[in-house]
Order: structure tokens, then C-alpha cells, then sequence
């Protein structure tokens, strides 16, 4: 067994005991051995960390100029950067996410620094000359006290779609980890002070959500939640933050088209669209669950998609060559084969997959197959709910109609993805699919430039580019009354 990571909160600079005897036990996804130990943390806790970060707020931090703040985060960033195989081994082993994906992940957080760095420095304002004797400015002021809570599936990448923004900004935050993966949030913290953060502007928590999340999200102390998750939770925090009539980001979850016209190219777009379910075994909010393929095509083009799907690799996410790591944890895989069940009872055709992957040495683990299920009509519930994990429902169409209203007859609008030749088509079923990201021959990408976030269910506000970065401040109107001409 390698060493077990300990931690305890993080607060105003410092790390602060926590109670041992309660600790949350992590253990590897893959193997069952114990791997960290996380803090679990207390509602008191939780306020001593709000506190700490109401009176950074209130200190210097806000006060740096962008220049210094687009240093800071800078060095932040090659310092992640120079932890990269540390703090990928650490990702890989807590979610059970192959090793270069959990690189990728790392790369991916330092390019939110780098990229929230040069924005900092070029968020500007609006001028108005109203009137002869009135001229108005319109400035961008950090919004206070933020919290930020996050899942298991991308620890650090999707704190790091938050954290920059918010620090760019002028910012103080509390961050809540998920219970299952808290380990890069802490490294990120020490990361971050060593590089020059003032004490206090980011502090860490961890524990249950119920608890410190809801602690966090309650808090009259908090000007805003930022908060990545089920649309379960969202809906919860939604009401918890109502009573300070908090500012709140939501990204929920989704239950995302991939749309295969008859023209497509075939060898890619069954390459693409298995990529877009089996990304991190299926753990992904923009998981492309629903394939929407034409009839003309729909019987060659399962046979191609069955293949691929049988030759990928499960197995020890440390192994480059592994593409399906196990699920998160026990209830989540239990979750996952339950719906599977569901889809055979509703009469949807299993073709692959369907079972855990118990093969020795990956028997402790948590693993499922990749599974497709074809003759899937959209109102059954494995194409409704966000299964979050390898389960493709294969849905046919007649018509480009068709195709667009299945893809719009959910409650989620997440993303969407549209695989065509026709430039003409891309466009007009782009424009028609309610969703917050489409891909046009592709899925999954995502940049720090481009907004990330959903429409219907599956979220309120944006992520990343200009949208995300203003998403962390207030707008403040000063109007200069000047004296008449004498
Ligand atoms: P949750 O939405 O419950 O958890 C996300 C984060 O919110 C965790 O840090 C969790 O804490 C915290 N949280 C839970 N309850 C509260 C609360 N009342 N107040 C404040 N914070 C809270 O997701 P789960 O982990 O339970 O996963 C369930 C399902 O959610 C998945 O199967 C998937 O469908 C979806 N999901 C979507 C994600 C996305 O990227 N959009 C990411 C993860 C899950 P704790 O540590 O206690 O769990």
C-alpha cells in the first residue's frame, strides 16, 4: 500500500486540525486500499473559514491592482505546472481517471490561471457622457465572499473553471470538495499560498455536503455560490441561498445529444461519439448519453459503434493504456448497473456491455462495461436521467425534424454535438438545439475563452471566457453630476 494522504482544513493560511477519529476514509476506486484522509468538517468549521475569508475581503486583497493579481495567478500556474505529475497521480488514483486524462486535467487548471491572469488585467468598464453637466462611468467591482462547491469527477478542472475567475477578480473564497476526492483542492490551497496569496483569500473545508456545503450556502456572510453538481443539489442550493438573496452560478447535469446525419464521415464519428460516453467511463456532465442516428445508416453504423466499444481497454487508470477506469464509488456503480436493469426491463436492446468488469486483477474495483442499448425510444428512463457512467441509448430518426425535436425533449440542455458534411445542416440544427455548448464534429472540448453552462436544467449563468470572469463581480454605476459652466 503507498502512503495514505492526510489533510486537515485550510484556513486563513494555515492548516487547522480536524478531528482524526472522524476523518472521511478515501479508498482507490480501483483496488479498495486506503489512499487519503479527509477532514470531516463541522458547520463551525465551516463558519470559522467564511470568517476568515470575510476578513481578507475586507483587507488588503481586494485593494492589488491588476498588474499584481495577474502575477500572482501567473505563478500560481507554473507552480501547478511543476507539481503536474504529482498532482495528476493524486487525480488519477482518487476518481479513478485514466492517468492522461488526470494530466490533461492539471494542464488544463494551469490554463485557467495563465488565461484569468491576462484577463484580469483587461476588464474594463463602460463610459457614458449623458449630459452636458452629467457623465457616467460603469465599474467592476469583486462581488465579496464566494463559495465554491465541487464534484468528484473533475476535482481540480472544475475548480479551477471557478477559482482564477474569482481571484482575478478581487475575490475571497471557501472552498467545499467533494467528500470522494477533497486531495488536489488542499495541494491547490498550499500551492497557492506558497506562491504569495494572502492569507485567508482561499480557504478549504471538506466534509459532507449536508453539513459544511449547506453551511456555506446558509451563510449570510456569503455574497455568492458557485457550485458544479446534480441538478438535485443545485435545486437545494437554490433555496439555501435565498435567504441573503445570494448571487449563484449553477452547472448542473445533462443528458447530452449526439446527432448523426446520413453523411457523416463514419469511422470518425463512431470514434467520436463512443468518446463522448466512454470520457471518464461516462462521469462527465457533457457526456454525449444519447445518440440520435439516422435510419439510413442507424444498422452499419451500430455494428462499427459496437466494435470499437468492445476493444477498449478497462482497466488500472495508472496504465496509459487503460480508456475505461472504474466508477467513482461502490453506490455510484450500483446506481449505474440499476439503470442498465431498467433499460432491459422497458424493453431496450443490450447489445455490449451490461455487467460490471470483474476480470481479476480489477475484482475489488468498481468497474462497468462500456454499454450500448439500441431501439431506444426517448421517453424511456435510460434516455431521460443523467446515468453517469458508460450507457449509450441508441435512438433512431427519420428526418432532421425529427432529429431535433428528440434532441430537445429533455429537461437538460447541456451540449449537443452534430455530425454532418453539410455546412448548411451544421448551422440549422445548431441554432435550433437549446443547449449551451454544440459541437460540430466533435464533443468534449472545452477552452478557457469559450463560456460553459446550460440552459434549462441544467444550470443558471455561465463558466470560463469574458461571461465566466464577470459572472464574479458586481456592476457599480457612478454618475458624475458636474456644476454649470459659471
Ligand atoms: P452532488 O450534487 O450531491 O454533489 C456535488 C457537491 O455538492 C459535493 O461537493 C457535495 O458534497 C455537495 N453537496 C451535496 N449536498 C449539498 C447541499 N445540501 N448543500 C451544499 N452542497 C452540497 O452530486 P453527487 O456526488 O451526489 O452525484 C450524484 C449525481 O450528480 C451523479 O450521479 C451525477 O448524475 C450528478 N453529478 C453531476 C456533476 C456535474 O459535473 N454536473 C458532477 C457530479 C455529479 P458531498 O461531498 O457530501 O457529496
Amino acid at each position: 500500500m503507498g502512503k495514505v494522504r492526510v489533510y486537515d482544513h485550510f484556513i486563513n493560511g494555515k492548516w487547522v486540525k480536524a478531528k482524526e477519529d472522524t476523518a472521511i476514509l478515501r479508498h482507490h476506486p480501483a483496488n479498495g486500499e486506503l489512499i487519503a484522509k479527509y477532514p470531516n468538517g463541522t458547520a463551525q468549521e465551516m463558519e470559522q473559514a467564511i470568517e476568515a475569508a470575510k476578513e481578507a475581503f475586507h483587507g488588503e486583497w481586494p485593494e492589488w491592482s491588476p498588474k499584481e493579481r495577474s502575477r500572482l495567478l501567473l505563478e500560481i500556474s507554473r507552480r501547478i505546472r511543476n507539481n503536474l505529475d504529482r498532482l495528476a497521480e493524486i487525480e488519477s488514483e482518487e476518481v479513478g481517471k485514466p492517468i492522461d486524462l488526470a494530466r490533461g486535467d492539471v494542464m488544463g487548471a494551469a490554463d485557467h490561471f495563465e488565461y484569468a491572469a491576462a484577463l484580469t488585467r483587461d476588464l474594463v468598464g463602460e463610459t457614458h457622457l449623458l449630459d452636458q453637466n452629467l457623465s457616467a462611468i460603469v465599474v467592476r467591482e469583486p462581488v465579496g465572499v464566494v463559495g465554491l462547491i465541487t464534484p468528484w469527477n473533475f476535482p481540480i478542472g472544475i475548480l479551477c473553471q471557478k477559482l482564477p475567475y474569482a481571484l482575478a477578480t478581487g475575490n475571497t473564497v471557501v472552498v467545499k470538495p467533494s467528500e470522494f476526492t477533497s486531495s488536489t483542492t488542499f495541494e491547490l490551497a498550499a500551492i497557492a499560498y506558497e506562491a504569495g496569496l494572502p492569507p485567508g483569500v482561499m480557504n478549504v473545508v471538506s466534509g459532507y455536503g449536508n453539513v459544511v456545503g449547506n453551511a456555506l450556502v446558509s451563510s449570510d456572510d456569503v455574497d455568492k455560490v458557485s457550485f458544479t453538481g446534480s441538478t438535485v443539489t443545485g435545486r437545494k442550493i437554490l433555496e439555501a441561498a435565498a435567504g441573503n438573496i445570494k448571487k449563484v452560478s449553477l452547472e448542473l447535469g445533462g443528458k447530452s445529444p449526439s446527432i448523426v446525419f446520413p453523411e457523416a464521415d463514419l469511422e470518425r464519428t463512431a470514434e467520436g461519439v463512443l468518446h463522448a460516453i466512454c470520457f471518464m467511463q461516462g462521469e462527465c456532465c457533457v457526456a454525449g448519453s444519447r445518440l440520435l442516428v439516422s435510419d439510413d445508416i442507424y444498422d452499419e453504423f451500430v455494428e462499427r459503434l459496437v466494435e470499437k466499444a468492445e476493444q477498449l481497454v478497462i482497466g488500472d487508470p495508472s496504465d496509459p493504456e487503460t480508456k475505461i477506469g472504474p466508477m467513482i464509488h461502490e453506490k455510484h456503480m450500483e446506481k449505474v448497473l440499476h439503470y442498465i436493469q431498467i433499460g432491459i426491463d422497458e424493453g431496450a436492446k443490450l447489445v455490449t456491455g451490461g455487467t460490471r468488469h470483474v476480470d481479476k486483477p480489477y475484482d475489488a474495483g468498481y468497474f462497468v462495461k462500456p454499454t450500448i442499448f439500441t431501439d431506444v425510444d426517448n421517453s424511456m428512463t435510460i434516455a431521460r436521467d443523467e446515468i453517469f457512467g458508460p450507457v449509450l441509448s441508441v435512438i433512431r430518426f427519420k428526418s432532421e425534424e425529427e432529429a431535433i425535436r428528440i434532441a430537445n425533449d429533455t429537461p437538460y440542455g447541456l451540449a449537443a454535438s452534430i455530425w454532418t458534411t453539410e455546412l448548411d445542416r451544421a448551422f440549422r440544427v445548431a441554432k435550433k438545439v437549446r443547449a449551451g455548448t454544440i459541437w460540430i464534429n466533435g464533443h468534449l472540448n472545452a477552452y478557457p475563452e469559450l463560456p460553459f453552462g446550460g440552459y434549462k436544467a441544467s444550470g443558471l449563468d455561465r463558466e470560463m471566457g469574458r461571461h465566466g470572469i464577470e459572472s464574479f463581480t458586481e456592476v457599480k454605476t457612478i454618475q458624475f453630476h458636474h456644476a454649470e459652466k459659471r
